[in-house]
């Protein structure tokens, strides 16, 4: 038996790399399959709550501020004054609650196409989702992909793609199709980013990513760096592409003044998660 007394591992093994990841676990909390994938939550000894979908490691009570800081402040503070934002997947809350610390916001779609991913992390997960709650929060439950063929042109100003990995129901969130529904939806000056995976195992669907955004009329593209210990390599990335304005010249005085606190990021680690490994900028080049 799994409890306080005998806790045991949950591993997540990464066939591709050789590798896996463990956590040492008490006991299991919930365990259920939706109509989309398997959703599992453990109690662990160090790393608060974990959630599992489909065997992989999605959020820890511990280390989930890296992710959820950096896919929503960075490309908050590179649009001039984005009002309203499309979280598109991102069914934790994490990334819709560091959106909403930007008081400039006026409107925020989480997209989620799994409610369960939701109704699960309002039950273990609550500090993720205190935001749910304020006004200008608006919970949706459908396929992001149809949403963003849907919108209006020109409606949105920042889209955050906070998917799972690019199989099931989250690959058509990583194609062209998919980049030009944004484009459109997107106003002048509109910003995009997308989870983009571990620079050390996912290479090629980086490439790939950077490729996507540009043929679907993004003009600038830019790849943000960041450690993630419960994914894949324990490095992580996010991708951004931008329609009509330079990715690097972000609100850095606005960063340096922000009302919020955050725990990682700031306007020095912005500037970093740019800074580019002889490998990988070789691999975008090449
Ligand atoms: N931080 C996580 C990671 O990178 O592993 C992602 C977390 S979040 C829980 C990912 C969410 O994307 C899942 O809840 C999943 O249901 C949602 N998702 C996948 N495909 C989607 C789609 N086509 N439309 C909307 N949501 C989608």
């Amino acid at each position: 038996m799994t409890d306080a007394a005998n806790p045991t591992w949950f591993h997540e093994a990464h066939d591709y790399s050789g590798s896996a990841i463990g956590f040492r676990v008490t006991r299991q909390l919930h365990a259920e399959q939706t109509p989309f994938q398997n959703i599992e939550i453990w109690e662990s000894t160090d790393w608060g709550n974990i959630m599992v979908i489909d065997g992989c490691m999605m959020v820890t009570g511990r280390d989930n501020f890296l992710y959820h800081e950096m896919m929503a402040h960075p490309v908050l503070f590179t649009h001039p004054r984005a009002k309203r934002v499309v979280v598109i997947g991102g069914g934790d809350c994490g990334t819709l609650r560091e959106v909403l610390r930007h008081p400039g916001v006026e409107a925020a779609w989480q997209v989620e196409i799994d409610e369960r991913v939701t109704r699960v992390s309002e039950m273990y997960f609550p500090e993720l989702c205190e935001s749910n709650g304020d006004p200008r929060a608006h919970l949706r439950f459908e396929d992001g992909i149809r949403f963003m063929k849907d919108a209006a042109p020109g409606s949105i100003d920042v889209v955050i793609v906070d998917s799972t990995d690019p199989i099931g129901p989250a690959e058509g969130l990583f194609t062209e199709a998919f980049f030009r529904d944004c484009f459109h939806a997107l106003g002048d000056q509109g910003v995009i980013v997308q989870q983009s995976e571990s620079p050390l195992y996912h290479g090629k669907i980086l490439k790939a990513l950077h490729g996507a955004m540009r043929a679907a009329g993004f003009g600038q593209t830019q790849t943000l760096l960041f450690p993630q210990p419960v994914y894949p390599s324990g490095w992580w990335s996010c991708t951004m592409a931008g329609k009509n304005l330079d990715l690097k010249a972000f609100r850095e005085a606005d960063v340096r003044a922000k009302p919020f606190e955050t725990v990682y990021y700031n306007a020095d680690v912005h500037r970093a998660a740019w800074a580019m490994p002889e490998f990988f900028r070789r691999l975008l080049e090449g």
